[in-house]
């Protein structure tokens, strides 16, 4: 694990201390429109469409990180979304074990954040919601990047480039929950736009426990919605 990690996901740099960590991390304790939420209860509204326009992402080696925290693909090519006339560029995808939104209070097995940026600096980040069922192909050109262990120091990592297609870890409904939240690690910065895939996506069981090996328990806990309106098109 790197020396610039500074936070995690249990003891003394684990969720709730976040905040205290370092002074440009306060909004993870006194920010009032944070994520992750529990999807509960949502309003049901017609929604602005998502047009999507990704594109296959060729990654290099230098493009599939393990940030200590998650493994993260940078999608400098990947295309983008457009959503009430604003394009919004695919930055980057990762992982969080155990869903960190819940639906109803249930905790699904995965969730992957597809992040997005307008020109303007706005994030926008597409959640999928990952549950355990058939293997899906669609993962295996990210999951070859996969530490073998916790320690292994980057032996056995596939170092060959990963040729993946955004669209399609996506499912194939794409009705969404909607609500305006915060990135769902420090500095946990506000004013994210925040799409949640009502449809999970699946993976196996093994697929969901090689993730699992290297970084547990990786999902921050459910903050609350306050004066938020969530919104569903499903
Ligand atoms: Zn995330």
């Amino acid at each position: 694990m790197s020396d610039s990690v500074v936070w995690g996901y249990a003891g003394a740099i684990g969720p709730s201390c976040w905040g205290g960590l370092r002074s440009e991390f306060s909004l993870c304790d006194c920010g009032k429109e944070q994520s992750p939420i529990d999807l509960a209860q949502p309003e049901r509204l017609p929604l602005s469409p998502i047009e999507f326009d990704y594109r296959q992402v060729r990654a290099g080696v230098g493009d599939v990180i393990d940030t200590g925290t998650t493994l993260q693909l940078n999608c400098a090519s990947g295309g983008g979304i457009r959503i009430d006339g604003i394009r919004y560029d695919l930055v980057q995808l990762h992982f969080h074990h155990g869903s960190e939104h819940l639906i109803d209070g249930r905790r699904l097995a995965m969730e992957l954040h597809l992040v997005h940026r307008s020109k303007e600096g706005d994030i926008c980040v597409i959640g999928v919601l990952l549950e355990e069922g058939a293997h899906n192909h669609a993962f295996d050109p990210i999951w070859r990047h996969l530490r073998k262990g916790k320690e292994s120091d980057g032996i056995g990592v596939d170092e060959s480039p990963a040729t993946v297609d955004p669209a399609s870890l996506l499912p194939v409904r794409r009705s969404t929950w909607r609500y305006r939240g915060s990135l769902t690690t420090p500095p946990c910065k506000e004013g994210v736009r925040w799409l949640v895939m009502t449809e999970p996506s699946s993976l196996s069981s093994a697929q969901i426990a090689a993730y699992g090996a290297v970084y547990p328990d990786s999902h921050r806990p459910v903050q609350p919605l306050g004066e938020r309106i969530l919104a569903c098109d499903a």
